[in-house]
């Protein structure tokens, strides 16, 4: 499973790197990103409670 963030919806209110650091950061430009790498099963069940938790669903986890 990879992580996916669309930056044309991503509001920058910094849940998912709160949520789950090792997948999602916050970039120059205040908007997140998710790391390029498929995740970690361990880290998958707190990505997808970031998907599940960003008000805009800019997060894809699939
Ligand atoms: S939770 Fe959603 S809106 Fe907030 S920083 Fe993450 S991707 Fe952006």
């Amino acid at each position: 499973m990879k992580a996916v963030v669309d930056k044309d919806l991503c509001i920058g209110c910094g849940l998912c790197p709160s949520i789950c650091p090792e997948v999602f950061s916050m970039d120059d430009d205040g908007l997140a990103i998710a790391i390029d790498e498929e995740i970690d099963e361990s880290l998958i069940d707190s990505a997808k409670e970031a998907e599940e938790s960003c008000p805009v669903d800019a997060i894809t986890v699939e």
